[in-house]
């Protein structure tokens, strides 16, 4: 039996989440607990809504954190707006497509697959042609920011086109909120969910969601009882909902809470804009370093995400190695490749507080450390210096 306390190492988080968190974030956490129905706390509960709102770019009042990770997001999207006999189509283009796909079914759905390769954007054209071949469609469910292969759909156009064919959205945002242009209002998103641990520089475990007038009208007008009972946002707004009588539901993860508002002060402080070109001028740096050493992006340059690089393996290079002595001897973690990638790929996050000069740098001469004493073929030593220029440019 462990008889002394878990210190943990300090890594540098690289990964596709989670990603490192601001110390402010943390030392936040260890503020004291309050009661989870003491009115400082509800204080609290207001302005992290208020913070969300901001973050999502929304009016919508009923906007607040689920409190569970990003998948109990997902589940409370579809749990609350589908009801047995709904059809669904849902994109997949790598791995969180195929849970909305789950989560259709188990709570009786029919699901529509519109499948594109992993590393490519959903096709609007193979959507158009589902909405049109299914008229009696009532949601469309795609990923914005696909974590498993680091592309970017057009969310944008697909909710339009959702919404031309009389159709609602549930979006995906659990990689994109805080790290890539995203705004619920502006481009008509219906029902959006994300996570903590990716670009709010948070730790893991709330789930932030919004659900707009059109998808809160479904719920009120369900002809079934929702499934989830801790899932239920009509229980929930009872918690969460404006004014000063609030009911118990669960209690709140408090701690995690203060963790949130933190997070979301320092994403209003810094600027969401300021945010989202952050990522993307991290991404350029590390692009430069990558591509300096002749290793290749496998996402086209339009869909790719800043905040999560997916990149080739050199050839005859044991991956699963690599990061395994990234880890040991630079404490630096990236992510594997998954399902059809896998072995293949690497995934380098560029997330939140991991999004920085310092890390870009450090991570570019880590990686050229560890495969040029490998004899991988790739042009060894230039990698830092061609990032340090994209710095200095
Ligand atoms: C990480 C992630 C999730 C799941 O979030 P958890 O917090 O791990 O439950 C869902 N969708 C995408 C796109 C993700 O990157």
């Amino acid at each position: 039996m462990a008889t002394s306390p878990f210190y943990p190492p300090q890594r540098i988080l690289m990964g596709p989440g989670p990603s490192d968190v601001s110390p402010r974030v943390l030392q936040a956490m260890a503020r004291p607990t309050l009661g989870h129905l003491d009115p400082l706390f509800v204080e609290m509960m207001d302005e992290v809504k208020g913070l969300l709102q901001y973050a999502f770019q929304t009016q919508n009042e009923l906007t607040m954190p689920i409190s569970a990770p990003g998948s109990a997001g997902m589940e409370a999207c579809f749990a609350n707006l589908v009801e047995p006999g709904d059809k669904v189509i849902v994109c997949q283009n790598g791995v969180f497509g195929g849970r909305m796909k789950e989560n259709v079914e188990r709570f009786g759905g029919t699901a529509i697959m519109v499948m594109d390769d992993w590393g490519k954007p959903v096709d609007p054209e193979k959507v158009e042609a589902a909405l049109k071949a299914h008229p009696d469609t009532k949601i469309l469910a795609f990923v914005h920011a696909e974590t498993s292969t680091g592309v970017r759909s057009d969310a944008k156009l697909l909710t339009e086109l959702a919404h031309q064919y009389g159709c609602l959205v549930i979006v995906d945002a659990v990689t994109s909120l805080t790290g890539s242009e995203l705004r619920v209002d502006a481009w008509g998103i219906d029902a959006i969910y994300s996570g903590t641990q990716k670009c709010m520089s948070c730790v893991p475990g709330l789930s932030p969601v919004s659900f707009g007038s059109r998808a809160v009208d479904v719920i009120k007008t369900r002809k079934t009882k929702i499934q989830s009972w801790f899932l239920d946002m009509s229980l929930i707004m009872g918690y969460w909902g404006g004014g000063t009588k609030r009911a118990y539901h669960h209690t709140a993860p408090v701690n995690t809470l203060y963790a949130l508002h933190e997070a979301l002060v320092m994403v209003q402080a810094e600027g969401l804009e300021n945010a989202w070109a952050r990522h993307q001028h991290h991404h350029q740096a590390l692009k430069a370093g990558l591509e300096a050493m002749g290793i290749r992006f496998v996402v086209e340059e339009a869909a790719r995400l800043p905040q999560l690089n997916l990149i080739t393996v050199p050839e005859g290079v044991d991956e699963a190695a690599v990061r395994a002595r990234l880890l040991n001897e630079y404490s630096i973690e990236i992510g594997a490749g998954l399902g059809a990638l896998a072995g293949k790929v690497w995934r380098i996050g560029l997330m939140g507080h991991a999004c920085n000069t310092k890390n870009v740098l450090i991570c570019l001469g880590a990686l050229d450390a560890v495969l040029s004493s490998l004899q991988a073929p790739i042009e060894s030593g230039v990698a830092v210096g061609a990032a340090q220029a994209f710095y200095q440019a």
